[in-house]
């Protein structure tokens, strides 16, 4: 691919680490901080590139653009994370190719995602989508309904329960950023308990990164920041 672009994306990728370390190191959370390069409407030649500097996880919003980089790299050994809206239409698809998903928020979801992942294939990795400010214009399951679908969940033979994810509104103050990634924290390691298979807490944009990893993030969605402005 073009060299300045790879260029970049070699550089952002590495600066990212640098940073999340150096923020992590200052945090009440002694755990390692996993990142997850979001490349939705970045070329496969984009993702081939963040490969090649180490990077192994990878994470896709739209099904179909999804599935063709999946098969575009399958020779690559990456780490598939499906992170848009996901329709009852598309879920054999995501069951089919990917490894995660991280926008579970209806049980008729993962009911069709359990009984549609290929036998053959280890169960599939879930995240509960949290719409931790129960705002009415956002997506994810409220905070009270988390339990009963945690527990429909847990009971998937085809789906392993891995945690909570939440995308928080870009243009909060930082307080309240830091107040809801808080309680995203403290309903993990409440479910965490119940379920001992969850072990991934999933918040932190490129805009808020630092403070979901100082609210005790363990996973990080970067997109912009590795790959450059989508169109
Ligand atoms: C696009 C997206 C990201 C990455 O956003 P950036 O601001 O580009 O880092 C993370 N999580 C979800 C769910 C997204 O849709």
């Amino acid at each position: 691919m073009v060299t300045k672009v790879a260029e970049n994306i070699v550089k952002s990728l590495e600066q990212i680490r640098q940073d999340i370390d150096a923020i992590a190191e200052h945090s009440d959370f002694n755990e390692s901080v996993r990142l997850l390069a979001v490349s939705k409407k970045h070329p496969a030649d984009a993702i081939r590139t963040a490969y090649d500097a180490g990077q192994r996880e990878f994470a896709e919003n739209y099904v179909q653009e999804g599935v063709d980089k999946i098969q575009q790299l399958k020779a690559l050994d990456v780490t598939w994370h499906f992170i848009g809206p996901l329709q009852s239409n598309k879920t054999k698809l995501v069951a089919e190719h990917f490894d995660w998903v991280q926008s579970i928020e209806r049980e008729k979801i993962a009911r069709r995602l359990n009984e549609q992942r290929p036998d053959a294939l280890p169960p599939l990795n879930v995240l509960l989508q949290v719409n931790i400010d129960n705002d009415p214009n956002k997506s994810g399951v409220q905070k009270k309904d988390v339990y009963a679908l945690a527990e429909f969940v847990s009971q998937c033979s085809h789906l392993k329960l891995r945690g909570i994810m939440t995308i928080l509104e870009a243009d909060t103050d930082e307080n309240q950023q830091l107040n809801s990634f808080a309680a995203m924290r403290s309903l993990y390691e409440k479910l965490q308990q119940m379920h001992p298979s969850v072990d991934t807490l999933s918040m932190g944009m490129s805009g808020d990164m630092r403070q979901a990893i100082h609210a005790g993030a363990n996973m990080v969605r970067i997109g912009s920041a590795i790959f450059g402005q989508r169109e």
